[in-house]
């Protein structure tokens, strides 16, 4: 049986390269997408002969070029990882609406472009696969992270949402809502703030990018069919939602 081809928004970075990694090794084509940052692309697809796909997630023409190039180059996307993300963090009194719509934009919008312009494929094979990686963040709320917060959330209530209405075709749609993970975007968080918030993580340490795609390979298995709606909480016990 040919192999079922994945994309990775913000794949070749931080948890997004791991799940780009976790899905290879368990036996699928991915293609992992990238926003900029050119020299870490070009590294992970050295190290991982995986093709990168620089494109912006939150521009929905170069999400469907992207699709299309990506379909002829490998064929149909049946497994879509929604992971692409970014912090633009500040308390409400002083956040821009710039850094609010950035936020907005790239996490949550990135999440109904790319997924408005595969299902209508999905639908027609009668089979998909979609996880949206929000955030515990998401689920609890954080200070300085009105945005990201409110962004998360909403990829939690979209997640629910279509998975009601692609169900009937096949197509299942679940969320992680990771931790805190040692990743790029969590080193550049002040050292004194995070010690206090790894004392707050009853596992005792920050979480591995790996152990985030390993609920992903695990969600989007064809025997996962049974699993949808759900938000499957990767967070060292740090919050029981
Ligand atoms: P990183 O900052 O390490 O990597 C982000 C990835 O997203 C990069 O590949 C980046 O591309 C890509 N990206 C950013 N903006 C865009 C865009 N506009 N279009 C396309 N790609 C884009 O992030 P993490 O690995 O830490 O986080 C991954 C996901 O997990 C995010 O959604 C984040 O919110 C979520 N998350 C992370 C947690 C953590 O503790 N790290 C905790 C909870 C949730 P480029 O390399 O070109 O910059």
């Amino acid at each position: 049986m040919k192999k079922r081809v994945a994309l990775v928004t913000g794949g070749t970075r931080g948890i997004g390269a791991a799940i780009s990694e976790a899905l290879k090794n368990a036996g699928y084509m991915v293609a992992a997408g990238y926003a900029s940052n050119q020299m870490a692309a070009k590294e992970f697809s050295e190290k991982t002969r995986i093709t990168a796909y620089q494109f912006n997630v939150a521009d929905y023409e170069e999400c469907q070029k992207v699709v299309t190039k990506i379909s002829q180059d490998m064929g149909p996307i049946d497994i879509l990882v929604n992971n692409a993300g970014i912090t633009r963090d500040a308390p409400l009194h002083r956040l821009t609406p710039q850094q609010w719509q950035e936020v907005i934009d790239t996490n949550l919008t990135s999440c109904f472009n790319m997924c408005r312009v595969l299902i209508d494929g999905m639908r027609e094979r009668s089979f998909g696969r979609i996880v949206n990686i929000g955030s515990i963040n998401g689920q609890a709320g954080q200070y300085g992270q009105v945005n990201y917060a409110a962004a998360k959330s909403g990829i939690h209530g979209f997640t629910k949402a279509l998975a009601q209405e692609a169900a009937g075709k096949g197509i299942t749609v679940n969320a992680i809502a990771p931790g805190y993970i040692d990743t790029d975007m969590v080193r550049a968080v002040p050292a004194n703030i995070l010690e206090k918030i790894v004392a707050k993580i009853p596992v005792g340490r920050l979480g591995k990018a790996a152990e985030i795609a390993r609920g992903v390979v695990f969600l989007v298995s064809d025997e996962a069919g049974f699993i949808t709606g759900s938000t499957l909480s990767i967070n060292g016990g740090q919050h029981m939602y």
